[in-house]
């Protein structure tokens, strides 16, 4: 078995103020690579002081530096001067993206390109915000304007780490907004590279600061910042539910991208193989660690046994390997955490269910966070694997006869973020989509993802909505402006 060739260990410090800082308790924490549990960087810890410098240059910036005074066409060409660094810079991301996170170098290349597309589509949007004139009686006027919120304090998860730093940033310096980032503990490496070009690409000082350190600590005061406007927050549900909670003694605005536990529906008469392709891509693209994965998979009983037989069958075929190796397929687990998190689940879905394959952590690797893809089968929906977000390559197959009840167990979960629905009836299709409580419907297809399209949940799978024109509405306020036309005086009193 090839591993991971032996890496350096790099010392990261936090970005703050345009300055490379070291957190004020001088502690800092190891970054590991998970296919070889060593350590590959050492990276400085923010503690409540150091994002209060954070959060206070953000508002500096906002308030008072020469952001304020920057056009949005100004705005747009800093996005589109960051996305050709990315461009630029895709391998040397790519690996270090690969070996932090665990997920194939082909995927980590894959997301290297949708940020730089993010970055490329907000810079186009930056100056095509307008506001509007309000039909207000013919002695006033009334029109508004759009303005940034402010300072937006950024949270996110290890599973997609520049990509989600992309989607958070993009928008809110596309709005006019600045930016204090805590990336994952886990996956903080390509957004410390990316601060290293903020300056250059002409951001001042301040507007976009990136701290670091666990989300108790760092987050948690990012959280009750006085002078943070906005939360954005991708994660798990349990720690978007405390950032409501904390985030409510200031008033602040939050949105939330929380996962979910997602149903991809199959109907007997789905061309058989893009379903049974469809149905492993789903849950088992980048280890099955992806908010949207397919991972409670529904099958008509006409074809359910044979279904749950060729995607084992398949299954076997996913090539586990090292990430730095072109033709795996599934890497590791992100950190030893998560590897024992998804491993309960594996030894609780044996008692609640049938294993078709998997279960296990694969025989030939002798290091690394590896769990095999694993598909339970007659699984009930009540179960804990059909309820509870796993976040690995975990698959939960369901049996239901006919339309209402796929519909039925489909809604049958807490969350809402996405579903799929495969058929080759366009009428069946669309009343399923329409019944279907969740952001996004997929048709025949799941998992693609485009920055023109909305992105966010329904249920407790969060609220605001992340791409698109949605997702810089996120960063604006609405401002009103009346004007009286009308010279005589109100002679109310
Ligand atoms: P978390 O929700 O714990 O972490 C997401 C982010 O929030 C991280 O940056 C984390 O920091 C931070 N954070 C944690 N606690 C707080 C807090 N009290 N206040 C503010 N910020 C905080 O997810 P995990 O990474 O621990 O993963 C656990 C589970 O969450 C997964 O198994 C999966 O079910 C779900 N998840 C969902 C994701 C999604 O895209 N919807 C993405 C990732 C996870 P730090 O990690 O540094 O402690």
């Amino acid at each position: 078995m090839t591993t991971t060739a032996k890496a350096t260990v790099r010392t990261y410090r936090n970005y703050i103020n345009g300055q490379w800082v070291e957190g004020s308790s001088k502690e800092t924490f190891a970054v590991y690579d998970p296919a070889t549990e060593e350590v590959i960087a050492q990276v400085a810890s923010a503690n409540a002081r150091d994002v209060d410098q954070a959060a206070k240059a953000a508002r500096a910036a906002f308030d008072s530096g020469p952001w304020a005074q920057t056009t949005a066409q100004d705005r747009g060409r800093v996005l589109f001067k960051l996305a050709e660094r990315v461009r630029q810079n895709t391998p040397m991301l790519a690996e270090l993206e690969a070996r932090n996170s665990g997920k194939p170098i082909v995927e980590a290349e894959y997301d290297m390109a949708d940020v730089a597309t993010c970055f490329e589509y907000y810079g186009g949007l930056a100056n095509k915000v307008t506001g509007s004139v309000n039909p207000v009686p013919a002695n006033a006027l009334s029109f508004t304007m759009r303005e940034p919120i402010g300072v937006a304090g950024q949270i996110i998860p290890w599973n997609y780490p520049l990509l989600m730093a992309a989607w958070k940033l993009a928008p809110a310096i596309a709005a006019g907004c600045c930016c204090v980032l805590k990336p994952a503990e886990q996956t903080p490496l390509t957004a410390m590279e990316l601060a290293n070009w903020l300056e250059e690409v002409g951001l001042p000082p301040g507007v976009v600061n990136i701290i670091n350190g666990v989300g108790e600590v760092t987050g948690a005061a990012l959280v009750a910042h006085p002078g943070v406007d906005k939360i954005a927050f991708t994660g798990s549900a349990a720690v978007g539910k405390i950032i409501v909670k904390s985030a409510a003694d200031t008033l602040k605005r939050v949105t939330l991208e929380l996962g979910g536990k997602s149903p991809n529906v199959f109907f007997a008469d789905a061309d058989w193989e893009a379903a049974v392709d469809g149905a492993l891509f789903g849950v088992f693209i980048n280890q099955g660690e992806v908010c949207s994965a397919g991972s409670r998979i529904l099958v008509e009983k006409k074809i359910y046994t044979k279904f749950v037989e060729a995607m084992a069958e398949r299954a076997k075929r996913i090539k586990l390997g090292a990430p730095l190796e072109r033709d795996t397929k599934m890497g590791p687990l992100v950190s030893k955490e998560q590897y024992d998190r998804v491993s309960s689940y594996l030894e609780l879905g044996k008692k609640e269910a049938k294993t078709a394959i998997g279960g296990g952590r694969p025989k030939e690797f002798s290091k690394g966070y590896y769990v095999e893809p694993t598909i339970f089968y007659d699984v009930d929906n009540h179960a804990r694997i059909a309820r509870e977000e796993i976040f690995g390559p975990v698959a939960s197959v369901i049996p239901f006869d006919g339309e209402g009840e796929a519909i039925r167990i489909a809604n049958d979960t807490p969350y809402g973020l996405a579903g799929a629905v495969w058929t080759r009836d366009i009428y069946k299709a669309f009343r399923v989509v329409k019944s279907m409580r969740a952001g996004i419907i997929w048709v025949n297809h799941m998992q693609p993802t485009y920055v023109e399209a909305p992105w966010g949940g329904y249920k407790q799978s969060g609220f605001g909505r992340e791409l698109g024109p949605w997702g810089m509405e996120e960063y604006l306020e609405t401002k009103q402006v009346f004007v009286n036309l009308d010279e005589t005086p109100i002679g109310w009193y």
